[in-house]
């Protein structure tokens, strides 16, 4: 088989770092080492894009523009199909390489597959469902018509601990409202990105309507794109301080922003909640993604009466976790991305020590050449401690008591972030009160997972802009316009 077949050893990562994708070509370069975090080995090496060449990519998705914005929605649909299923049929070695590529264990990597591919599904089937409105005018002297265009060349920057999802999310929706994309895949993980390209090609994506472009200066690339007016969009995933930066940039053009930026989830346990189904969702909501997750708890609050049981189980079930490099099939939980990651996660959890927190298990940086760090649960954690704030990003469950409602809401809203929380109790209306009670753009009620293509992702205060996924993802692609019709 050559190269140039999408079958041939997929999971060889030296095959996904054959150059930029502009216009449906491999520019092919180098500069930026691809590094397996369970091992600090170097895996590949992708191009670094030049603004030159990013400014080559908006050449081609304007090229592209026209053509895929006149393209029915229903062959759209359909390429948009035949790519979930090309996904769908190399599920196993896409699962390889970004456990590869970001240490995930392989069973959060498939689920990441699918999860991933499912919003190409999701947006084929909302690419021929494009809403528009009709309305009476108050004054019954005319008519209103809202119809919906495709909002234009759209940069779409994603981060590196769903190298495939972030990528999708953003991807299906926008090709399903008709725009073209330029992709920037986080720089430790664009192997999957480049691997779904050639998927795309292979599903029909028109060249120039999907282009991907790795860097190692994204300030002045990312401008750059911005700066030029054909450049509409802007839809991007990270942290919230390169979100701040970017809302600011993208303000000198006035560029439409969708923005989904950092998370501190607040993991609430009643009394009355099941101590058993409450330990199944924490252990979801801290581990999936060994902690890598926008949306994993961040701060377990529990109630009095249930404190001690949920630590004890907590730690029984974290304790018996099985780390290891990513693709081991034992492994339960990977490395961490890089070893920066692990010495912020080292500095959160002994700056909690010191002031009078208790590690029941785990507490310390693993030996060896990959980036570990165990399972950790620490309780008695002092509401002053820099881990009760910050996004720890990490296998690490920090666990406070409370004694009424009132005070889990107030510390469940006591951060300057609002994208997702857990809320545990028997009590389906109290749940549903503290729901409502918790800033946050989503809550998850007895369960420990939220993620669904088909319901809107996205966060308050300082965690987003806009929503992603469902049936109002789409729209953050298009532009309205109103007709005044007078009849
Ligand atoms: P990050 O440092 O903000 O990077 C995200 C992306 O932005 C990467 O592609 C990065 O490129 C790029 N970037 C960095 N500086 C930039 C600049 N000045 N201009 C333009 N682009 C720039 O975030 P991360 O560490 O990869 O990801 C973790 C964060 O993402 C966490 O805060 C997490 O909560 C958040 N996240 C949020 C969601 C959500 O849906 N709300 C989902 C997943 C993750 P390089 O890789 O080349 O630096």
């Amino acid at each position: 088989m050559t190269l140039d077949s999408p079958r041939a050893d997929f999971a060889d990562p030296g095959l996904h770092a054959r150059g930029l994708f502009i216009g449906g070509d491999w520019l092919p370069g180098g500069g930026i080492p691809v590094t397996n975090p369970s091992t600090a080995g170097v895996l590949a090496e992708v191009p670094d894009a030049s603004v030159e060449d990013a400014m080559r990519a908006v050449d081609a998705a304007e090229a592209a523009a026209a053509g895929w914005r006149a393209t029915p929605p229903r062959q759209r649909a359909e390429i948009l199909r035949r790519w979930f299923g090309l996904m769908t049929d190399h599920a196993e070695d896409l699962a390889r390489l970004i456990s590869l590529e970001n240490g995930k264990a392989l069973p959060d990597a498939r689920g990441e597959v699918a999860y991933a591919a499912e919003f190409f599904r999701w947006y084929a089937e909302e690419a021929v469902r494009i809403p528009g409105e009709f309305r009476h005018a108050p004054s019954g002297a005319h008519h209103i018509l809202v119809d919906h265009d495709p909002i234009g060349i759209a940069v779409l920057i994603t981060p590196w601990n769903f190298p495939a999802a972030m990528a999708t999310r953003k991807i299906g929706p926008a090709l399903a409202a008709g725009c073209t994309v330029i992709l920037k895949p986080a720089s430790e993980t664009p192997l999957t990105a480049y691997a779904m390209a050639r998927l795309g090609a292979e599903a029909g994506v028109p060249p120039g309507v999907v282009n991907v472009l790795t860097t190692t200066q994204p300030g002045p690339v990312v401008s750059a794109m911005l700066a030029d007016p054909r450049v509409r969009k802007l839809s991007f995933t990270g942290s919230t301080g390169v979100g701040r930066t970017l809302l600011a940039e993208a303000a000198k053009t006035v560029v439409s922003c969708s923005m989904e930026l950092g998370g501190n989830a607040p993991f609430l346990v009643f009394d009355d909640a099941d101590l058993g189904a409450a330990l199944d969702g924490a252990m979801i909501a801290k581990m999936r993604n060994a902690g890598e997750a926008c949306t994993a708890a961040n701060r377990f609050y529990v109630q009095a009466g249930i404190h001690d049981a949920f630590v004890a189980g907590l730690t029984a079930r974290m304790a018996a976790l099985v780390v290891g490099a990513g693709t081991d099939p034992a492994t339960q939980v990977g490395p961490m991305i890089t070893t920066k990651a692990v010495t912020k996660i080292d500095r959160l959890v002994s700056q909690a020590v010191a002031r009078g927190a208790r590690v029941t298990t785990g507490g310390a940086p693993l030996p060896g050449s990959g980036y570990f760090y165990p399972p950790t649960v620490i309780e008695n954690v002092p509401e002053d401690a820099e881990i009760a704030h910050e996004e720890i990003f990490g296998p690490v469950a920090p666990v406070y008591r409370f004694e009424t409602e009132e005070q889990a809401i107030r510390l469940a809203n006591s951060t300057e972030y609002g994208l997702a929380a857990y809320v545990y109790s028997g009590d389906l209306s109290r749940a549903l009160r503290v729901g409502k009670g918790i800033e946050t753009g989503m809550v998850a009620i007895n369960r420990g997972l939220m993620s669904d293509p088909a319901a809107p992702f996205g966060g308050a205060k300082q965690s987003g802009l806009g929503r992603e996924g469902g049936v109002t993802g789409i729209l953050e692609f298009m532009e309205p316009k109103y007709f005044a019709v007078n009849f």
